[in-house]
């Protein structure tokens, strides 16, 4: 399949991409909580890694023409000068930044940043940084094994913003023994500094994770559920008053600050996805790399694909899955664009389902779209479960699109 840069600019957003992902799974530590495809302690495998990847994109046969990139990981800015360079060169090449608004992003964290890094990506047309951050306070990035300590952050933050014109800090909430006092310190703190985009995540117990492992032998205490409920509220409130308008449930930016990339997920559209254990969206299809290391290597040296799962959806598990996802937007599910997507009225498919939702004032409609409302956003992913189930198991419209149930 061959396509020109003209075509792109037509073509439709869900079947053909615009975006891509690049994961570059290297990091100085596995930090507790985390179960992304990370490596660690093997820095001599970075170059060989680099090379796998760029057969990978060669896998493409023409360059593909994006309007976003998302370099995530993994600590992409862990690479030494060179490595980036050599990375940015390829993504040049083989995915060029092409639109009248384009973005490239590359996740960091506050140890692996320097001047001279920043200096090499915005000359290399990285203009969005996002930096994993956690706290401010050094007794909870222990608790979440973070490598950094909170006094290094605002110079980092100071320093990327003379290079980069959109930050972006990952906050955590809800880590063990976080009081509500030290969620609204991170929070005035992080909104003290020059960013216009904030996530906030509520800490989860990842299944084998060394964090999961030490609740599970009771040797820590996790914050009750509704101070956790309390610091997303704050989050909510504080950010609005400030500027920081809420774009998506776990996400907040000021005019112009969005991340267009991660948009592109929340629609439901399609995206590539290169590297260890990268996700793809391509063309309807559903892909996803294997997430082991020696494999990947392997597959991409002896010119394999490199993709472990595909799943080809049928149209109404697409609309389903439009669904869910697209609710988790602030501006919702948008009815017409949804049948224009989809090719089902979104009232068909859920009127029945949301009905109860809208009753007890965790949906609103105000006849375009449906969203969550600030008490739907507190529970999203219970309320849109439930949607999910309501649909399969009570409505016409599923038995006759799923009719074995
Ligand atoms: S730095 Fe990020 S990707 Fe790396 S181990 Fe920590 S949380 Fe995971």
């Amino acid at each position: 399949m061959t396509e020109s840069s003209s075509s792109m600019a037509n073509a439709v957003p869900w079947i053909v991409p615009r975006a891509a992902y690049i994961h570059i799974p290297f990091c100085a530590h596995h930090c507790g909580y985390c179960d992304f495809a990370v490596v660690t302690h093997q820095d001599q495998q970075i170059d060989l890694y680099l090379e796998a990847l760029e057969l990978e994109l060669q896998r493409l046969q023409t360059p593909r023409p994006v309007q976003t990139r998302f370099i995530g990981g993994g600590t992409p800015t862990y690479l030494s000068l060179a490595q980036l360079e050599r990375l940015l060169a390829m993504l040049q090449q083989w995915l060029p930044l092409e639109g009248k608004v384009v973005e490239c992003t590359i996740e960091s964290t506050p140890e692996s940043l320097d001047a001279e890094k920043c200096q090499l990506l915005a000359e290399a047309g990285v203009n969005r940084i996002s930096i994993g951050l956690q706290s401010f306070h050094n007794h909870h990035l222990s608790t979440l094994e973070r490598l950094h300590r909170a006094d290094v952050v605002d110079s980092v933050v100071v320093m990327a913003a003379k290079f980069l014109p959109h930050r972006s800090l990952d906050l955590i909430f809800g880590v063990p023994g976080q009081t509500m006092e030290d969620w609204q310190q991170d929070i005035e703190h992080a909104i003290s500094l020059p960013i216009d985009h904030l996530s906030t995540y509520g800490l989860t117990y990842e299944k084998g994770t060394p964090l999961w492992k030490q609740l599970h032998r009771g040797q820590l205490t996790p914050v009750a559920e509704d101070i956790e409920l309390e610091m997303y509220l704050f989050a909510m409130r504080k950010l609005q008053e400030c500027g920081f308008s809420q774009y998506e449930i776990s996400n907040f930016a000021k005019a112009g600050g969005s991340c267009l990339h991660n948009e592109v997920y929340w629609a439901n559209h399609a995206y590539y996805g290169f590297g260890l254990g990268a996700a793809r969206y391509v063309h309807l299809n559903r892909e996803l790399n294997t997430r082991s290391f020696s494999e990947y290597l392997r597959r991409c040296f002896r010119g394999e694909d490199p993709t472990f799962q595909r799943e080809t959806l049928s149209e109404a598990e697409r609309a389903l899955e439009t669904l869910a996802i697209q609710l988790r937007r602030a501006r919702g599910i948008h009815r017409t664009e949804f049948q224009i997507q989809t090719g089902y009225s979104l009232d068909e498919i859920a009127g029945d389902a949301f009905s109860p939702f809208l009753d007890s004032g965790h949906l609103q409609d105000d006849g375009t779209s449906i969203a969550l409302t600030t008490t739907g956003k507190c529970v999203a992913d219970s309320v849109i479960a439930q949607i999910f189930s309501r649909i399969r198991n009570t409505s016409q419209w599923s038995l006759n699109h799923f009719p074995s149930g």
